[in-house]
């Protein structure tokens, strides 16, 4: 068998092209926030992660066009050489305040961020605890690190405790989870994490991704959410999602941070974030921080949302957050269904296996603050239409 012969025999995806329904890499071609065009048309965005809508907050496109001015269009080179600009260092410093830690440090991505962190700090004779259910980029940092990796079932924390207590006592051992279940909409039971490492001398990290900037009095997230945050070790986010850029973060304690600036070998061989996404997310923060009203209003367009999908009949799974599946069930239907409210003008995320498991399709909805109370309208009423058209409630 040759090389390539296994994107030959790829077909899945062109079959879905000839029938009409694909709905991947579809190019935008202007966006305004809450809604973007796309061969022309108008949509309504609920399928962004872009949970406080601060892509296009005037202050922040200030800033980043200000530092794209003072500093250039790239950094062309990493953190550890000649990458660091004085503004990652004032990102750092203002995220390790607001995430409530000693120390921070950026990476380009949050999916680098993952790969830099648990590779390096998970050694040979160490022991790595993943809920199920994690995402792609925790999971492909464990395939990095040379320690033990041991999965649990999602949230179980009998299942947890089984695979800690078979561990060796005097071993390193570091637990990671999501803070905010990106495919179901569910909050990790933290408490429960944080008890069971306690118990059994274990680290804890939270990817909270999906969480900063939504959850906690403060936006900190999923520990603050739940007044852990002196009892977890730390915290990573990406600054994809509400932080309106690119790059991502790990905080903890300043020995662990210092040990990650001179190991992590996704951050030492790889060029830094951009002046202008630093700017961006340092901008963002300064939103996030000022501006408090725009959770609440997330979670006012969230509860709109969620209330009016349920009286419709769908199945929104566990979703207690801004992130809403709606649960179709097998492949083909879903993207029929996700096809047609795209036409009625509404841009929803398909999620499919190995996300989600087999027969549990799905669409996302992720929402905004910015989202108004007609958009959330305008989406129930194409969801109340197509679902009828399909027979799906
Ligand atoms: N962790 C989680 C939970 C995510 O959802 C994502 C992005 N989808 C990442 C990490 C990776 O972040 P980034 O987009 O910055 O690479």
């Amino acid at each position: 068998m040759s090389l390539f012969d296994k994107c030959e025999s790829y077909t899945i995806a062109r079959e879905v092209q000839a029938k009409g329904y694909y709905p991947y890499f579809r190019a935008i071609q202007a966006s305004y926030d809450t809604e973007v065009e796309i061969d022309g048309q108008r949509k309504i965005m609920v399928g962004s992660n872009n949970y406080l809508g601060l892509t296009h907050h005037p202050h922040v496109l200030e800033k980043a066009a200000a530092a794209l001015k003072r500093y250039g269009s790239g950094c062309t080179g990493s953190r550890f050489l000649n990458g660091t600009l004085d503004l990652h260092e004032q990102l750092e410093q203002r995220l390790a305040e607001h995430l409530h830690k000693e120390a921070a440090l950026v990476f380009s991505t949050g999916f680098q961020t993952n790969l830099g962190v648990i590779s390096t700090l998970v050694g040979r004779d160490d022991y790595l605890f993943l809920d199920k259910l994690n995402h792609a980029s925790i999971v492909d940092g464990a395939r990095l690190a040379l320690g033990v990796t041991q999965r649990y079932a999602h949230s179980d924390m009998e299942a947890l405790e089984r695979r800690l207590a078979q561990a060796p006592a005097g071993a390193g051992k570091l637990i990671v989870t999501d803070g905010l279940f990106s495919m179901e909409g569910d909050i990790a039971n933290l408490p429960g994490i944080v008890d069971l490492a306690e118990k059994y001398g274990a680290a804890t990290m939270v990817d909270d991704a999906h969480a900063f900037g939504v959850l906690g009095p403060t936006g900190a997230g999923t520990a603050e959410h739940f007044g852990l945050d002196e009892r977890v070790d730390l915290v990573m986010t990406t600054f994809s999602k509400s932080l309106a850029s690119l790059g991502g973060v790990i905080a903890g304690p300043e020995p662990v941070i210092h040990y990650l600036k001179h190991h992590s070998r996704a951050l030492i061989f790889s060029a830094s974030m951009p002046p202008s996404a630093v700017a961006a997310a340092l901008a963002a923060l300064d939103v996030i921080q000022e501006e408090p009203e725009r959770r609440e209003q997330l979670w006012h367009n969230t509860r709109r949302m969620q209330e009016g999908l349920t009286s419709l009949g769908y199945d929104i799974g566990g979703s207690v957050t801004p992130v809403i599946p709606v649960v179709i069930g097998e492949l083909e239907p879903m993207l029929v269904f996700w096809k047609e409210l795209f036409d009625a003008g509404v841009f929803t995320n398909p999620v499919t296996p190995p996300a989600v498991p087999e027969h549990a399709c799905r669409l996302r909805i992720s929402m905004m603050a910015t989202h108004t109370d007609e958009h959330v309208d305008r989406v129930l009423e194409a969801f109340a239409q197509v679902g009828k058209q399909m027979a799906v409630i």
